[in-house]
């Protein structure tokens, strides 16, 4: 009897050591090697902070790789991030339905946060199905160069107010990234210009912001199986739709079913190209190169 109670205690001891050790070294990912620790809602809104925050923050992503943004969902783990981080950055416009939750579980007193949707002109929904899902206004304002370079001067007066001795790097990392994103919509407006095609197919609804700049039309391969299941008849109506308007290309996304496309280039007598919504990471490239890819492509299928 005695034997077990001291075992007991020793196990409770083992216990309550691991506990507190394990509070001590809470895994969040951040390196401590002396970057601002920020966290980014998903793929777009990392993009946008890195351009500005650059080597002097580190920036970590809520929504793990491989998982397509609308479809996350939050858990205990995830605000562990936000108790370390100095800013928290999102998109909102029902990208994020979490965030309130997870900055309020949080409770970091040292937490700012930015809602990028707020210092931009949302583009209103007018599809009663996608209106279901995302509410009044397109989420996807990061496709807009103009969008993308308003929020980032809300994300460098962020970083500004929490990191006053590197001011004068993040002014310098907006101005370049205005200038890049300005002459971008310049260039590519006036390419589109000449395009002889029009309609850009493609994975999910995420092209509403770019095609208004570069004067295309987006249908999304998604409205074919908006409740689970491909409809059979939406694919038809799809793929008649790409041989009226002569569609050359589907784009496919990574994430969003790109077998359903491959299906839909097959029966318009149309080829795929994989097009980059921001969703998914890819560490290797900025978003202006991102951006670029992705108009350079959509500019080939439109001859
Ligand atoms: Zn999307």
């Amino acid at each position: 009897m005695n034997y077990i109670k001291k075992a007991g205690v020793m196990v409770m001891g083992v216990l309550m050591t691991a506990i507190m050790a394990g509070c001590g070294t809470v895994e969040t990912g951040f390196s401590h090697d002396g970057r601002i620790p920020v966290v980014a809602s998903f793929e777009a809104t990392k993009e946008i902070t890195e351009a500005i925050g650059g080597n002097k923050v580190e920036v970590l992503t809520v929504i793990p790789e491989g998982t397509e943004p609308h479809e996350f969902e939050l858990k205990t783990g995830d605000i562990q991030k936000l108790q370390e981080a100095r800013l928290f950055v999102y998109n909102g416009l029902g990208m994020e339905p979490w965030a309130d939750q997870a900055i309020q579980a949080a409770d970091n007193s040292k937490l700012k946060t930015v809602n990028l949707s707020r210092h931009i002109t949302p583009i209103p929904l007018v599809d009663p199905e996608e209106r279901k899902e995302h509410g009044a206004y397109d989420p996807h304002v990061w496709m807009g160069l103009s969008e993308a370079k308003a929020e980032a001067l809300a994300v460098k007066n962020e970083l500004q107010s929490v990191s006053p001795e590197n001011r004068e790097y993040f002014e310098h990392n907006y101005r370049q990234f205005a200038a890049e994103t300005d002459a971008l919509k310049k260039e590519y407006q006036q390419k589109f210009s000449h395009a002889p095609r029009k309609e850009l197919v493609t994975g999910h609804a995420a092209f509403a912001y770019l095609c208004r700049d570069f004067g295309l039309t987006q249908v999304s391969v998604e409205d074919a199986f908006a409740s689970g299941e491909p409809s059979a008849k939406r694919l038809v109506e799809l793929a008649d739709f790409c041989k009226a308007h002569h569609v050359k290309v589907v784009f496919t996304e990574e994430l969003v079913s790109p077998a359903v496309s491959q299906t839909l280039a097959e029966s318009a007598g149309a080829s795929t190209e994989s097009i980059d919504t921001l969703e998914s990471s890819d560490d290797k490239s900025s978003y202006v190169e991102r951006m670029r890819r992705n108009l350079e492509k959509i500019l080939k299928a439109m001859q």
